[in-house]
């Protein structure tokens, strides 16, 4: 069986575990969710406090295991264990999410948490410490990128705890983090696909101008595309000769992020670009 592939670290060390579910805060009336819970480690600590724990756990063996440290418990009836992938489960309403996940699916498993309905409340997830650093960035900083920006556009992110990597059996290669994700609720009014694909362009060349990334080869001819699709789609008329060169020049001098750079811009700055692009009829998605 590989363990890597299902990125099998059990984790150790029982402060650390304690530590993880104490800082969820959670309250008795909450129901849990729980990614790739493993033996259980912390499944039978969030269930001393939580009122029901749903766990997804794709490995057979490891949810066999589970099952029968709570055999005969009262915990038993507070949980419910899912065997499959996350990625491709039904979820059920949850309050609260706790993860010390894969490291495969960190990137699905955050946004599938900030797109699900209702929102939860908090999520306390263990990630990769490079994972975790890039999710709590902030801009001006080294790992400032679209993955930052993404995840809090619609959440508040904070580290809350670093842990060495001999914490697990086996020990992985690389250090880890647990972060606190609180979702904003409600959520802003903004297309994740629009304001993504705005930043796919402007943080693959995070450091140069706003107005280069877009002088990019194929950048302009993709966004006149996209510009036809949603006339299309809008059933609006189209002109032949669109010069979507200076239309997207215009909006950059006008908003004045032309000479800005990605690496710098924060999550208002960037709703402010992707505000001005849509009301000159640019989308990105
Ligand atoms: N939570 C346990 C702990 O802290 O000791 C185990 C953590 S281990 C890093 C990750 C767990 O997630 C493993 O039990 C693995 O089988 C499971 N897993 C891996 N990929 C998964 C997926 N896509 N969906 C659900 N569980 C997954």
């Amino acid at each position: 069986f590989n363990t890597e592939r299902f990125g099998q670290h059990i984790l150790k060390n029982p402060l650390v575990a304690q530590g993880i579910v104490d800082k969820a805060n959670l309250r008795p009336t909450d129901k849990v969710l729980e990614v790739g819970p493993g033996t259980g480690n912390l499944t039978v600590r969030i269930l001393e406090k939580a009122k029901h724990v749903t766990a997804v756990e794709m490995d057979p063996r490891m949810a066999a295991e589970l099952t029968k440290r709570v055999q005969g418990k009262p915990e038993q009836r507070k949980l419910d264990i899912i065997i499959g992938d996350f990625v491709k489960a039904d979820l059920p309403y949850f309050d609260v999410c706790i993860s010390n996940t894969p490291y495969q699916i960190s990137s699905p498993l955050v946004f599938r948490l900030l797109s699900h309905r209702p929102l939860c409340r908090v999520a306390i997830l263990m990630f990769q410490r490079e994972f975790a650093l890039r999710l709590v960035a902030r801009p001006g900083t080294e790992l400032w990128s679209r993955l930052s920006a993404n995840v809090q556009l619609y959440s508040k992110v904070d580290h809350i705890m670093k842990v060495g990597k001999n914490n697990f059996r086996p020990a992985p290669k690389v250090e880890s983090s647990v972060v606190r994700i609180a979702p904003l609720d409600p959520p802003p009014p903004v297309k994740f696909e629009e304001f993504d694909g705005l930043n796919r362009i402007i943080f693959s060349r995070r450091n140069k101008t706003i107005h280069a990334s877009f002088m990019a080869k194929g950048v302009i001819d993709m966004m006149e595309s996209n510009w036809r699709t949603w006339c299309s789609e809008q059933n609006q008329m189209i002109e032949d000769d669109v010069d979507m060169k200076s239309n997207v020049e215009k909006v950059l001098n006008e908003t004045g992020f032309s000479e800005s750079r990605a690496a710098k811009m924060d999550v208002d700055d960037l709703l402010k670009l992707l505000s001005a692009f849509h009301d000159a009829g640019i989308h990105f998605a």
